[in-house]
């Protein structure tokens, strides 16, 4: 039988990134899957992310509130990984409602049609946000959620739904919660791409506060292949945290960024800090190292300058999206 896998916000930065492995026959177990891309294309989803006449894929533009395309769409997959989301902290200040809707009702609205439909397992991409800041040591799976922003509160509210759903009613659902993810095709909005692209553009770059908010960064690459080892391994009901191991301030990132793209201290444009900024995140993923076996194999010097190279090369990419 045809192993299909949904795939919601396959058209973003890191379900793109996904898709595009799995198609490439990257991930063990996975290597003749079909796969359905679920996505609104909203500002931050771009089909020109997918391979789009590759033979296993198919891309249905769609939102996953919406009950009847969802409850149609979803019989005959084996699997859901779940991506789609309103991803940028700073719009969910302005506009919180979007993210309630998408992150909390679609959620809840794909988790219903997963249960009706059968499926064996599903995959939530949650985010190390959904915690809070911490000022020292790091948060392993059992630490309560705290979350400070709206982004990260409808985020935790989703959790909290997924995880409601296999203690109901036996929905293998498995919970990821990352770090901060960079690498290519990241939309302009966030941190690395942003500076990044507006150091080539010989514009300034404009930073938060004092700079000194602190994260752990990992490579989109590593973030999906520890997905891919949830999906494929992990156990139904479980939240797996996926650190990225290099914890960096947002200071010491426009340093590196601007040695990379030849610029020098003053192209740092100071700004007022966003309102409840958190100061720092750090997660323990020790359950995903020894339970399942996984790494990241991509260090941040090396990533960054990749990543800083294919924005350079893929101005016809990013320069659209810039405001
Ligand atoms: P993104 O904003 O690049 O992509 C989100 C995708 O979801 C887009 O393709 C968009 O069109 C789609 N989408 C939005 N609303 C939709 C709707 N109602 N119906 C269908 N599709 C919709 O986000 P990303 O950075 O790729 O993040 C993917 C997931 O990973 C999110 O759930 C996010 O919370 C989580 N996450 C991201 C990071 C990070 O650093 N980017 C870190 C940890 C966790």
């Amino acid at each position: 039988m045809t192993h299909r896998v949904l795939v919601t916000g396959g058209a973003g930065f890191i379900g793109s990134h996904f898709v595009r492995s799995m198609l490439d026959g990257r991930y063990a177990g996975f290597e003749d899957a079909e796969i359905t891309v679920l996505d609104l294309l909203t500002y931050a989803g771009n089909p020109a992310n997918l391979p789009l006449d590759h033979p296993r894929l198919t891309l249905v533009k769609g939102d996953i509130c919406d009950e009847e395309l969802v409850a149609g769409l979803l019989p005959g997959h084996r699997d859901v990984v779940h991506f789609a989301a309103e991803s940028h902290v700073d719009r969910s200040l302005l506009g919180p409602r979007a993210f309630v809707r998408t992150n909390v009702l679609g959620t809840q609205t794909l988790l219903d049609a997963a249960l009706r439909a059968g499926v064996e397992t599903f995959v939530h991409i949650s985010t190390d946000e959904v915690y809070g800041s911490i000022e020292t040591g790091s948060w392993d799976e059992a630490e309560p959620l705290l979350p400070n922003s709206p982004y990260a509160a409808s985020k935790a509210s989703a959790d909290l739904l997924a995880r409601s759903y296999w203690r109901t009613h036996g929905l293998d659902v498995r919970i990821t919660r990352c770090s901060n993810n960079y690498g290519p095709r990241q939309h302009p909005e966030k941190l690395i791409p942003l500076f990044t692209t507006n150091l080539l553009s010989g514009l300034d770059v404009p930073l938060y506060g004092t700079g000194r908010q602190s994260r752990e960064w990992l490579h989109v690459d590593d973030h999906c292949r520890a997905v891919h080892l949830v999906l494929a391994t992990g156990r139904a009901g479980e939240i797996y945290n996926v650190g990225g191991g290099d914890e960096l301030t947002n200071r010491e990132i426009t340093g590196l960024l601007l040695s990379l793209c030849g610029a020098d201290a003053s192209r740092i444009r100071p700004v007022a800090d966003r309102k409840g900024h958190d100061l720092r995140y750090a997660t323990d993923d020790t359950k995903i190292r020894t339970e399942l076996g996984y790494r990241p194999l991509t260090s941040f010097a090396a990533g960054l300058r990749e990543t800083v190279a294919w924005y350079r090369a893929h101005s016809e990419w990013w320069r659209p999206l810039k405001g």
